[in-house]
């Protein structure tokens, strides 16, 4: 289960709606709502750059934030966190510089896919890609060697700032235990009971996704630690 970051970011929201009452909010409203009580903002996603976002959520792929971070500043380092530097650059002097990351052979093919797609079809310009619908930016993502829908989603919500919730094992295993949706269920029947229950709003999927991360960090482990965790009283009765 990958890890993600933090970063000094400004703004957060604490309500889903400020407005509505307790009867009124569905369960996945009050998830939001104490899980922001808990652990406050979390301030995702840490970088200087939107590129620099993107290739973290390439190399945070099946590996802890620490690590990214110091593949992230081997690439500072040598002046290659930019997609035309990347670009040029063989693959087995980026696998060389992202080794901390894990799976560093793989990552850096993965990295180079990535940034011939952003240069062939955006001339390496997120910003140029920002401007673009999401729908059709996802679907070019998810055709990009080694980008599937949790990575493809990270780059939409974190470095574009599209209004797409992502989903990972984390928040899986904290709705599958609340009886919300069964764990089998697809990436997009989870992504779409979120898409349905809250408004759409870039903050609060960047927010919400991170909450469910540091959740499951701190509580919802392998064996949770439901006692202690502030969505215990949101527990079906036959697991309290
Ligand atoms: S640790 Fe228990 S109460 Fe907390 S999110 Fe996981 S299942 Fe829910």
């Amino acid at each position: 289960m990958s890890e993600k970051p933090h970063k000094g970011q400004s703004g957060s929201i604490g309500n889903v709606s400020t407005v509505r009452s307790d009867l009124t909010m569905n369960k996945i409203e009050l998830l939001y709502r104490a899980l922001f009580a808990a652990f406050g903002p979390q301030h995702w996603w840490p970088a200087e750059t939107p590129f620099e976002v993107a290739a973290g959520a390439i190399l945070t792929q099946n590996t802890n934030w620490a690590n990214v971070k110091k593949a992230l500043n081997n690439l500072k380092a040598a002046r290659a966190l930019n997609a035309a530097r990347l670009h040029e650059m063989p693959a087995a002097e980026i696998a060389a510089l992202i080794r901390p990351s894990g799976y560093f052979t793989v990552k850096a093919k993965r990295l180079k896919a990535f940034v011939s797609f952003l240069i062939e079809k955006y001339r390496g310009s997120l910003k140029r890609m920002k401007s673009e619908d999401m729908q059709k930016l996802r679907k070019e993502l998810l055709s990009v060697h080694g980008i599937g829908p949790e990575t493809a989603d990270s780059i939409l919500l974190y470095a574009l700032e599209k209004p797409v919730f992502v989903i990972d094992a984390y928040t899986k295993r904290v709705l599958s235990r609340h009886a919300i949706l069964n764990h089998d269920e697809s990436y997009e029947v989870f992504q779409g009971l979120f898409h349905s229950s809250l408004k759409k709003d870039v903050r609060l999927y960047n927010e919400y996704h991170a909450l469910l991360v540091a959740v499951g960090k701190a509580f919802c482990k392998p064996r949770p630690l439901c006692e202690q965790c502030p969505l215990s009283k949101y527990l079906p009765e036959a697991r309290r």
